[in-house]
């Protein structure tokens, strides 16, 4: 055998090992026996699909978080079906946003009998914020099509500058994906949670026990992780994502942070995000953590000097870690801009403004 053909044979190992299949615009990793990580692979930019975790136990499945439209969440489920046999028990929705939830549709339609756990206020979230939410991206959705369209038509990007191609990558992942949520609106279902989490939730499957944690608010207020403790490895939904951290405008920014501090001390060696690929160690948790203490400090002194929104912004500065999490990616500064600096302001002054009762 010459060299190349046992490189080629070494690699191809490699890769049955950590990647064990490859469909749409995602890929499975094994993370842990019996334990696979469906990873999204579109770009990071203002529409998100998530990534799924697939846990097979010695008679069903639990998977971690759904997409943005049932038709991408068929798709995860044939790849389950080539892992296993088993039938899917419990789908866990890590918060309400719909790209999280929109798919759960299509695990009850394929498995039927599956329970759907969420957080306890999911209960009234979706049918109320959530509703409200998916209102307005069905309203907008059609305007930010064609603003996308417009762009990539014109060669410049949403500030009007020459478009990058990582801002065509981005822009052309969300028209498909806005296309494919608008395509399922007139049929949207809200499936609500048949279980509710408040604080921790256990599921044996026979082969691990499967915690189900919430762990304070942060992106929502009904974060809820799922952690194995056997294979030191959680699925934190939004608490975590990566290029660029997602704060959100339904942000809790002042206990964000703790929150992330209860999730490293889990002691994961595996931390499957909400987007972005797997990570082995807390590093991005912790500059996340730097990132929401200092939007802490500075939107309490900001209040405490008295002044409104559009001065909070004024004073606000970011700088630092949006090198960090953008470096000079003009997309992901613009990313960054949206969901870290935009909406982590308003949020943190909502959050003063209801404290201090006005
Ligand atoms: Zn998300």
């Amino acid at each position: 055998m010459d060299i190349v053909s046992r490189i080629t044979i070494l690699f191809a190992t490699l890769l049955a090992f950590s990647i064990t299949g490859v469909a749409g615009n995602f890929t499975v990793e094994k993370v842990a026996p019996d334990v696979y990580a469906v990873i999204r692979t579109e770009p990071a930019s203002l529409w998100f699909n998530p990534n799924t975790v697939i846990i097979v136990g010695k008679k069903f499945v639990t998977v971690v978080d759904t997409n943005i439209a049932a038709s991408y969440t068929r798709e995860v489920i044939a790849e389950l079906r080539k892992i296993t046999s088993k039938p899917v028990r419990y789908v866990v929705s890590t918060h309400w946003h719909d790209d999280h939830s929109t798919g759960n549709r299509a695990y009850r339609d394929a498995f039927p009998g599956v329970e759907f756990i969420a957080h306890e206020s999911t209960l009234t979230d979706l049918p109320n914020i959530g509703a409200a939410n998916r209102k307005g991206s069905v309203e907008n959705g059609p305007g930010l099509v064609a603003l996308f369209k417009r762009c990539l038509k014109d060669g410049k990007n949403i500030a009007g500058l020459p478009i990058t191609n990582e801002e065509r990558r981005g822009y052309a992942s969300d028209i498909e994906l806005v296309e494919s949520f608008l395509a399922e609106s007139p049929n949207f279902e809200i499936i609500l949670p048949t279980r509710t989490v408040r604080d921790r939730l256990e599921i044996n499957d026979g082969k691990r026990t499967i915690e189900v944690l919430f762990l304070g608010r942060a992106h929502t207020g009904a974060d809820i992780v799922v952690n194995l403790p056997k294979e030191k490895i959680v699925a934190c939904g939004d608490l975590i994502v990566s290029p660029v951290p997602l704060i959100g405008s339904t942000s809790f920014p002042l206990e964000y942070a703790d929150t992330l501090e209860r999730l490293l001390a889990l002691n994961a060696k595996t931390i499957v995000p909400g987007h972005g690929p797997v990570m082995r160690d807390g590093g991005f948790a912790r500059e996340m953590i730097k990132m929401l203490r200092s939007i802490k400090t500075q939107a309490v002194a900001s209040k405490a000097r008295g002044e409104d929104l559009d001065e909070m912004r004024k004073s606000f500065d970011l700088n630092e870690f949006e090198k960090f999490f953008a470096g000079n990616s003009q997309h992901l500064r613009f990313v960054f801009e949206n969901y870290v600096f935009l909406s982590a302001t308003v949020a943190a002054f909502g959050e003063l403004s209801k404290k201090a009762g006005k």
